[in-house]
């Protein structure tokens, strides 16, 4: 039985569909209908209803991390899909903040209508994670992320107060991993742990070492050279057939990715299908 990712929302599109800062991405694998995160803003039911895609006959609704551009729709969603499992980490839930030296702080934490919406929503639907996690065959989500590599930060200035006296490690960033017998189809929300950290640690839960294909935000776009160049060199020794450099990767690391990366880099937008 084939499976089908979808991307739903990206900072781009294709021609007639919308674009936002944020992410959005339908599974659909073995019967089951997977909403990896679900954007900002419009861009999410605007876009479903142009490809002819329901949202009100979902399994299980995740959420890789709780910032504001990948939980956006969650109110309506998790009230269209009554009988949906939702999954997160725990800490999703925190109030965080986005600090530039010359900007006054600003709130990037899921808006309170999303943050009611998972309060609410009945405890055994609630599936909030720290562990590795099969959440349907073959599907896992990666709990917290160990952070090893530590030229890999969480790729902002992060904090949990205003003050800057908490920095946020983004301890909830999770991403998922498919399992198929052309290898592992891995997909991330912000990345906010660092790429080479999510591949180390998917790699310890899973047999299979062959990537077949990488889709999601990178979050690169603060990164240092030094961690750019990192990144570049783990790329090229991973082996991996496919990467789909999306959302908050950032356009200068996607050049960069596409000039130094030896796989094939392509381009993903709101629109994108790939078929497992
Ligand atoms: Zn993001
Ligand atoms: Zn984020």
């Amino acid at each position: 039985m084939t499976t089908t990712i979808t991307v739903l929302v990206d900072n781009q599109a294709e021609t007639g569909l919308m674009h936002e800062h944020g992410l959005s991405i339908l599974i659909e694998h073995q019967g089951k209908r997977i909403l990896f995160d679900n954007g900002q803003n419009d861009a999410l039911f605007y876009n479903a209803n142009a490809l002819g895609i329901p949202l009100n006959n979902l399994d299980l609704i995740i959420l890789s991390h709780g910032h504001y551009d990948h939980g956006g729709n969650l109110s309506t969603l998790l009230a269209a899909n009554p009988n949906a499992f939702f999954y997160a980490h725990p800490d999703c839930l925190q109030t965080r903040y986005s600090l530039h030296p010359d900007k006054p702080p600003r709130t990037i934490s899921l808006v309170k209508s999303a943050v009611k919406a998972i309060e609410v929503f009945p405890d055994s639907q609630k599936k909030l994670i720290t562990k590795a996690s099969e959440i349907s065959a073959g599907i896992w989500l990666t709990g917290q992320i160990p952070r090893l590599c530590h030229i890999e930060n969480s790729g902002g200035l992060f904090f949990l107060d205003k003050e800057k006296k908490h920095s946020d490690p983004l301890n909830d960033d999770i991403s998922l991993w498919i399992e198929t017998e052309n290898g592992l189809t891995v997909i991330c929300g912000c990345c906010h742990s660092g790429i080479m950290n999510t591949l180390a640690h998917i790699k310890k839960q899973t047999e299979q070492t062959a990537v077949h294909n990488l889709l999601g935000g990178l979050h690169l776009v603060n990164a240092d050279p030094r961690r750019l160049s990192a990144t570049i060199d783990y790329l090229n020794k991973q082996n991996i057939r496919n990467i789909y450099p999306a959302h908050c990767t950032g356009d200068s690391a996607i050049s960069l990715l596409k000039k130094h990366v030896i796989n094939n880099i392509h381009t993903a937008q709101a629109g994108l299908k790939i078929t497992l």
